[in-house]
């Protein structure tokens, strides 16, 4: 019986594992985020870092995805979106008093974050610097720090649940020492504010 070639990257082969073997071929990046259209498109990188990769990331010309390899490709440094994207659940998973537990909790947040939105803002309120709907009726806001961006997403997946909408947030980590839970309320509190505006 012939030997069979040993495949690359199996041990005891001499021919090393190489990207594409896993992954396919590389497809060229693309030249705009298909959200919101921006040039400004950063490779995502993912397995330990070497040294050279560690120091694109420093320059940020890449982005560092961690070990795990994820299906996002590409990240837009205008809006954070990171794509290929896993869709979002449309329903929830667990036991149906979990479900209830959690669509009350969400439906109490949105109501305290529109009661708090018909207030003054706070002074370290975030501004809404982007904002558009999906084709896929996901809204998104690209919400402005001192400190960087933050990207929410209000999503309609709890409504036909007996909830309301949910403003989440995607992407956006603020600095250490700036306290994130805040920002992820300010960031959400400026969303329902921007949808609550006066009509221009
Ligand atoms: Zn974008």
């Amino acid at each position: 019986m012939p030997r069979r070639k040993k495949e690359p990257g199996r041990k005891g082969s001499k021919t090393p594992l190489r990207w594409f073997d896993r992954f396919g071929p590389r497809s060229p990046d693309p030249a705009e985020c298909p959200d919101c259209g921006s040039g400004s498109i950063l490779r995502i990188c993912y397995g330990l870092p070497g040294r050279e990769m560690k120091e694109k990331g420093r320059r940020g010309e890449i982005v560092l995805g961690g070990c795990m390899v994820r299906t996002p490709r590409w990240y837009c440094k205008n809006c954070l979106h990171r794509w290929p994207e896993d869709p979002p659940p449309e329903a929830l998973n667990g036991i149906p008093e979990w479900q209830e537990k959690h669509v009350a909790e969400k439906v109490a947040e949105f109501a305290a974050l529109t009661a708090e939105a018909a207030e003054k803002p706070p002074p370290d309120e975030p501004v809404v610097e982007n904002y558009w709907e999906r084709r896929d009726g996901r809204k998104v806001f690209v919400v402005r720090f001192p400190w960087g961006k933050m990207r929410l997403e209000k999503r309609s997946h709890l409504v036909p649940l007996g909830g309301t909408a949910v403003y989440e947030v995607i992407m956006g980590f603020p600095p250490f020492g700036v306290d994130y839970s805040r920002s992820h309320h300010l960031a959400q509190l400026a969303a329902v504010r921007f949808e609550h505006r006066p009509p221009a």
